[in-house]
């Protein structure tokens, strides 16, 4: 009778909770928001730690509600995500930056050699034929799959390592890269990156932020680009902030970063400007 009670209340608080409400209502909020135009993408450059060179551009989604004005990705991403929906508007936002990406490149406004890096939710990396749906797209909006990377974290990954190793494969074959997001920040050990199909650590910006003053936070980030460099990828530091930050990583061999230092995530129309700017 105890456990039948509990029960109930739990049915009852699943109904009702506050929490709840908010997120139903940001999920029928969210319906609308593709046809509403009220989602747009953001770019953040990437930049060469040795020669301030322009690498790329990180895309980054962003909605803004009528009512409830800037709303932000880490509150409304992970209810795209269980609602199923992470897999229209991730489309959405692949296609789009790919577009730009392919426009930027044929006015010759980005370097030929960079690259755009778009992040991949758990759901939409295990999406049925997501290599096939990406061959198409890429096609489509006339873009090498050599200027794509895909972001992916850790956990993504470890919720089913063989497959996600056989997922990544096919991308690679494609000729798309990618990118281990957030990379420090999850559960897995060191020993599975030996033989994932990958090409670039991205150091999360909780190693980046105190790296002057933290000690230990530099010995992380430090053993992050030296096993990195000795797997044979590149490092992109998130986050950096100050040139004090760019002058460790700088010291510890980092290859690019990206952060408020260099430029904030920014509408498509201000990044030639940057580009010009770094190169
Ligand atoms: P992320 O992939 O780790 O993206 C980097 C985040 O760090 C971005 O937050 C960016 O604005 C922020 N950032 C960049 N430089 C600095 C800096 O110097 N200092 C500080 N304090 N922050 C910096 P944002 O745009 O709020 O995105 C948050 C997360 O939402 C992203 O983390 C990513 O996981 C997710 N996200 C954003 N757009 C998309 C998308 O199109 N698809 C998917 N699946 N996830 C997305
Ligand atoms: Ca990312
Ligand atoms: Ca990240
Ligand atoms: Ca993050």
């Amino acid at each position: 009778a105890k456990r039948e009670g509990r029960n109930v209340s739990h049915v009852f608080c699943h109904r009702s909770s506050p929490a709840d409400k908010i997120r139903v209502g940001l999920e029928s909020a969210l319906h609308h928001a593709l046809e509403r135009e009220e989602l747009r993408l953001v770019y953040q450059p990437q930049v060469s730690i040795s020669d301030q060179c322009f690498t790329g551009v990180e895309v980054l989604l962003r909605w803004q509600h009528p009512v409830l004005g800037d709303v932000s990705p880490a509150i409304f991403i992970p209810v795209l995500e269980e609602t199923g929906l992470i897999e229209r508007f991730g489309e959405w936002v692949l296609r789009n930056a790919c577009q730009q990406y392919a426009d930027w490149l044929s006015q010759g406004l980005v370097p030929e050699d960079s690259k755009l890096s778009v992040n991949l939710s758990p759901r939409q990396f295990r999406q049925r034929d997501l290599a096939e749906r990406i061959q198409q797209l890429l096609a489509d909006c006339a873009l090498p799959p050599q200027r794509l990377t895909l972001e992916i974290t850790e956990s993504t990954l470890m919720v089913n390592l063989d497959h996600g190793v056989q997922i990544l494969n096919r991308l690679r074959t494609l000729g798309v890269s990618v990118a281990i997001d957030d990379f420090g920040t999850g559960y897995s050990s060191l020993a599975y990156l030996k033989d994932l199909p990958i090409d670039y650590l991205k150091i999360d910006r909780m190693f980046v932020q105190d790296i002057v003053t933290d000690t230990h936070d530099a010995a992380i980030a430090s053993s992050i680009i030296n096993l990195a460099h000795n797997l044979g990828l590149k490092v992109i530091a998130e986050g950096v902030e100050d040139s004090a930050m760019l002058d460790v990583l700088a010291v510890f061999g980092c290859d690019q970063y990206q952060g408020f230092y260099f430029a904030r995530p920014l509408p498509a129309a201000d990044i030639p400007a940057l580009v010009t700017r770094s190169v």
